[in-house]
């Protein structure tokens, strides 16, 4: 994919920017169409009856249209703009979960789930949290899916594809299990959506939820896609401008979807910034997206797989998994590895990346993270090894 000319970041910077899973880069397109809307475009919307006010309504609201059109929704009012997956997920813990569910019910979980949709669940009183488990291979255990999911399962809400293992799970699976006692299907879509072609309306997911900063868009503005029906039976999450109807002193009724779920001035430009970042994704084709993930992972697993001293946990499968590939070298300290890889020019992430339950799951306290998105290269990958190399020397481990 010839693409990093579209990235001014990457120009002229000879970093191997390996941290794409925490967030993308931006193409010129985005930083334009926002640098535009800030310099001729903006003023409020959904209010001013002027022309520029009309006009940047007009604007954010095709940015709705883009997003639902990229997904596949029937209709730009099935998407609904947050601060992001964490609002997302957060906005579900307590609208569709603690206002709905009685003590005794339970949310089925995973155990590689990014506390973005763990910790908000924990917030529900007298709700029973359960933790599928992986396979040897790090696929979702769908057979301990079937085994948790009982009478009292209201939700399951699982990670489309996880953040530290690159694993994508198998969402029409997961539903077929959920609609047997009529549970919930929750995705954390914030490393899907950003790889992989989605279609809501086969993906077999009630709710769906990302970031539009992990798909070459802005920071602040993100996605909950919701049905219909779920979204009209949901109540607001947030009180204020905007999400209203009538508003008396003790009582107000609310606006129709998706504005009874914006309230207040919304992320104007950044609407417009995620807009742009699909019409520049569509335009490469979320196939090719996929195919260059494929490629460049299969390549990197190749290679890694040189040294003997790395481990990588994630699927050996390259269908059931993204570019998201979580490591270890010997015993070195993965924060230790990637500072040394820093000092050779490579970025990667190192941590628990948020998913602190699957290091103890998997009985470490992190991992060293490479991750990709459209710009990412083999080039990138033979510097990642080479730094690798350059630190199992530096520690003595033998290649
Ligand atoms: N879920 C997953 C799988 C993620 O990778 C992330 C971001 N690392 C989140 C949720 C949270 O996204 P955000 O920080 O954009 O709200």
């Amino acid at each position: 994919m010839d693409v990093r000319k579209d990235f001014p970041i990457l120009a002229g910077n000879d970093l191997a920017f390996l941290d794409s899973a925490a967030s993308s880069q931006k193409p010129e397109m985005v930083i334009e169409a926002m640098d535009t809307m800030l310099r001729s475009g903006y003023a409020n919307v959904h209010r001013g009856a002027y022309r520029l006010s009309a006009e940047a309504t007009d604007a954010y609201e095709a940015a709705r249209a883009k997003v639902a059109r990229f997904i596949g929704a029937t209709s730009p009012a099935e998407v609904i703009f947050t601060r992001g997956t964490t609002t997302s997920m957060n906005m579900l813990a307590a609208k569709w979960g603690a206002d709905r569910l009685v003590a005794g019910d339970n949310v089925v979980l995973s155990v590689m789930e990014h506390h973005a949709n763990l910790v908000p669940w924990q917030f529900l009183k007298g709700i029973e949290l359960r933790f599928a488990r992986l396979t040897d291979d790090f696929a979702l255990d769908l057979e301990s899916v079937a085994e948790l999911v009982d009478e009292r399962t209201r939700i399951v809400s699982i990670t489309g594809m996880s953040n530290v293992l690159g694993t994508i799970t198998p969402v029409d699976r997961i539903r077929e299990i959920a609609g047997r006692v009529g549970a919930t299907v929750i995705v954390d879509g914030a490393q899907l959506v950003p790889h992989l072609p989605v279609d809501v309306t086969d993906l077999g997911a009630d709710f769906l939820a990302f970031s539009a900063h992990k798909m070459l868009g802005p920071t602040g503005i993100g996605v909950l896609w919701g049905r219909p029906a779920l979204l009209e039976e949901m109540e607001p999450f947030e009180g204020g401008g905007e999400m209203i109807d009538e508003v008396g002193l003790y009582e107000s009724t609310w606006a129709p979807v998706p504005h009874k779920f914006e309230a207040g001035t919304p992320p104007i430009v950044e609407a417009i910034g995620l807009g742009a970042a699909v019409d520049y994704l569509t335009g490469l084709g979320m196939d090719a997206v996929r195919k260059h993930d494929v490629e460049l992972t299969g390549y990197a697993l190749e290679r890694l797989a040189t040294m003997p001293a790395v481990t990588v946990y994630g699927p050996t499968d390259l269908e059931i998994r993204g570019g998201a590939i979580s490591f270890t070298l010997g015993d070195v300290h993965p924060h230790d590895l990637s500072t040394i890889l820093d000092e050779n020019g490579v970025a990667v992430r190192a941590g628990h990346h948020c998913a602190r339950p699957l290091m103890d799951h998997l009985g470490i306290p992190a991992t060293a993270r490479a991750s990709f998105s459209v710009y990412s290269s083999g080039d990138e990958v033979d510097r990642l090894v080479d730094g690798l190399k350059v630190a199992a020397k530096l520690f003595d481990i033998r290649q």
